[in-house]
Parts: structure tokens; C-alpha cells; sequence
């Protein structure tokens, strides 16, 4: 006969700032847990993570390692490097398949998978990311303040160019927007100006490093601008897993979530961090996945509140 599926109160899919906070959450709270982490993180190019109140400069696989540790001491969380295949049924009642052919059951499923940054087609540009290529000033721009940026606008980022760069220049005087091509209204040429934020039209043909760190951008019309920090916006798009769900996504291709609760369009299946939003950061994944973990452990005790069956 065979074995029945071990049962969880929440199985929460990614090891990232999200996952982990949840998971801490949802430990104290004495609800059985089964973290599920594998595959590619995003931070993992960067050398240091910022921003994280008691953990500024930590490496981002210390800051994993410690909330690893963090974990092993509520006895109902189980943490493994495991990826999750599938995930079937509903409500109160999911079958969660992972890499090792394993299935378990979950009452409530929270997806924490984080978002997979598309890289440029420009050489340098995958050697560069994280390093002097960047999409957060507040993650990386300290330690490059003062020093000469750039902000390579994209099709899908053009609402950002003029804000971010007159943003940027609270962290230095000297300022580029590579607009690449792409249109730029008088309105906002005019408040750049204003700002002293130089603009670059030309298309960008090239990333020019010196000892693996950016130092130029090269331009098609043969000229370059120098360069030590570049900031961009890449297309992202979800694991392969969230793709499978059939969730409702919002305008921006976000998993689409209730604002309070957190629950995505499918009952029982929540998200949090940058799987849901285009606002990334590690505290603010590790916020929005508390959350979740909080409604899901008022809706697992109110369930079983009404079932009589509290503990
Ligand atoms: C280069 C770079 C530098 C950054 N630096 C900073 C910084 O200094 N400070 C800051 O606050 N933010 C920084 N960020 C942003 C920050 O890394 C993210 O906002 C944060 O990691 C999001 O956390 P998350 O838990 O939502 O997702 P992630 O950290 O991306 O974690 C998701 C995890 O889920 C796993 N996963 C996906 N699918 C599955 C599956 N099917 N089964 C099991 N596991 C799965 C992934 O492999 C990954 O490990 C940086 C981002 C980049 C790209």
C-alpha cells in the first residue's frame, strides 16, 4: 500500500528574503511548514546586499544562511533545497510534486519564487549585472556615489527614465540617460535640464569594462560616455512553475494579488514578494510574504476553530 503523502500547513515555494521571513513567521506561530528552495536567486551576482536593516553588507548567501540557521529553531519548519514541479488540487487540500519525485499535501500554499531578470543582448552586460550594472540605487548606490551614472532606458521602462534619473541625482552630479532610441517628451527633457541630468540618444552599441567593472557605454555613431554604474530595468518573467498556475496577473505582468490578504485569483495560493510587484527589494519581499504568512495562520486556525478540532 502506499505511503500517504506527509502533510504541511504551508508549503511556500522559494528560499529568498520572502520565503524565509514567512517561514520564520509561520514557525512561531507552530504552524508544520515545508520550505521548498532551488534554482537560481536573484541577487546572486551581487556581492553584498544593502538595505536590510541588521544585515547592511552581508553577502546575500550569508543573509540566507542565517535565516537558515534562524529557522532550525522551530521544530515544525522544514527547510529543503528542493524544487517544486507542480502543484495540484485546491484549497485546503494541494498535492505539491517536487524535483525528487516526492509528493506532499498543504493546506495553503505561498508562492515566494522571486522573478528572473532577463539579460541584455549586449556583451558584458551578464558579466556586469550586479556588479556595476544595477536596478536599485537604494541596494547599490552608496557605494557608488559620486561617481559617473547611467539609466539605459528599455521599451518596457520609459515611464522610469526621467524620475529615476532626476532620483539618481541625489547620489552624484553626474548623471546620463541613455534614451537608446527611444522618444523623449519636451515636458521631460525640460525637467532633466532643470535637473542637470545630461541625455544621450544615440543607440547603444556596447558595455566597455576595465579590470571587470564598466567603465563606457560606446555608442553606433562611434562616440562613448563614461560610465562606472549603470542602472537598467530588464524584462523579467516568472519561473516556470507560476507559469503553470494559471494565476491572474496584474498590468504589469505581476502575480496579481488581494491587497490585505495576499491571496492570489486561485483560493488557497498566496504570494509575496517580487513575484507579485515591480517594488523589489529584500525587506519589502520579506514585508509582503509576513503578511501572507500572518492571513494564512488566522485563516488555518479559524478553520480549525469552526472544525472543533483546535489543538
Ligand atoms: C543584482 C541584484 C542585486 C540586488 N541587491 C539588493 C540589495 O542590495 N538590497 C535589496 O534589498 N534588494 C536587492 N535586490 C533585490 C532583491 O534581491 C529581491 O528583491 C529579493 O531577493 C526578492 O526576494 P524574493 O524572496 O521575492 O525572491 P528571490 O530572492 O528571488 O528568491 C526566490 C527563490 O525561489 C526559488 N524558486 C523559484 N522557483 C522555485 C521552485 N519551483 N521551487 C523551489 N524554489 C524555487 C528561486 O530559485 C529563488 O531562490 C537585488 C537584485 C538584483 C538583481
Amino acid at each position: 500500500m502506499n505511503k500517504p503523502p506527509e502533510r504541511y500547513d504551508v508549503v511556500i515555494v522559494g528560499g529568498g528574503p520572502g520565503g524565509l521571513a514567512a517561514a520564520l513567521a509561520l514557525g512561531r506561530a507552530r504552524k508544520r511548514v515545508l520550505l521548498c528552495d532551488s534554482g537560481p536567486r536573484r541577487n546572486a551576482t551581487a556581492t553584498s546586499l544593502h538595505n536590510f536593516v541588521t544585515r547592511d553588507g552581508a553577502t546575500p548567501a550569508d543573509f540566507r544562511r542565517i535565516g537558515r540557521e534562524q529557522l532550525e529553531e522551530y521544530p515544525s519548519v522544514e527547510a529543503r533545497d528542493v524544487r517544486v514541479d507542480s502543484i495540484a488540487g485546491g484549497r485546503g487540500d494541494f498535492r505539491v510534486a517536487l524535483s525528487t519525485a516526492e509528493a506532499v499535501a498543504a493546506r495553503r500554499v505561498l508562492l515566494c519564487t522571486g522573478m528572473v531578470d532577463e539579460m541584455l543582448p549586449l556583451d558584458g552586460f551578464r558579466e556586469l549585472w550586479g556588479n556595476s550594472i544595477f536596478q536599485c540605487p537604494y541596494c547599490h548606490g552608496w557605494e557608488v556615489r559620486d561617481r559617473a551614472w547611467g539609466y539605459l532606458a528599455l521599451p518596457g521602462s520609459v515611464g522610469h527614465m526621467v524620475p529615476f534619473t532626476i532620483q539618481a541625482r541625489g547620489w552624484t552630479s553626474d548623471v546620463t540617460l541613455f534614451t537608446n532610441g527611444l522618444p523623449l517628451p519636451d515636458e521631460g527633457r525640460a525637467q532633466l535640464g532643470a535637473a542637470g541630468v545630461r541625455v544621450v540618444t544615440g543607440a547603444v552599441s556596447r558595455l566597455v569594462a576595465r579590470a571587470d567593472r564598466l567603465a563606457s557605454l560606446a555608442l553606433a555613431d562611434g562616440t562613448s560616455v563614461a560610465c562606472d554604474a549603470l542602472f537598467v530595468h530588464p524584462p523579467q518573467h516568472h519561473v516556470p512553475l507560476v507559469s503553470t498556475l494559471g494565476l491572474a496577473l496584474d498590468d504589469n505582468g505581476y502575480v496579481k494579488v488581494d491587497p490585505m490578504r495576499r491571496e492570489t485569483s486561485v483560493p488557497g495560493i498566496y504570494a509575496g514578494g517580487d513575484v507579485a510587484t515591480r517594488g523589489q527589494s529584500a525587506v519589502f519581499a520579506a514585508s509582503a510574504a509576513v503578511q501572507a504568512a500572518a492571513m494564512i495562520n488566522l485563516e488555518l486556525t479559524m478553520d480549525l476553530a469552526a472544525g472543533g478540532a483546535l489543538p
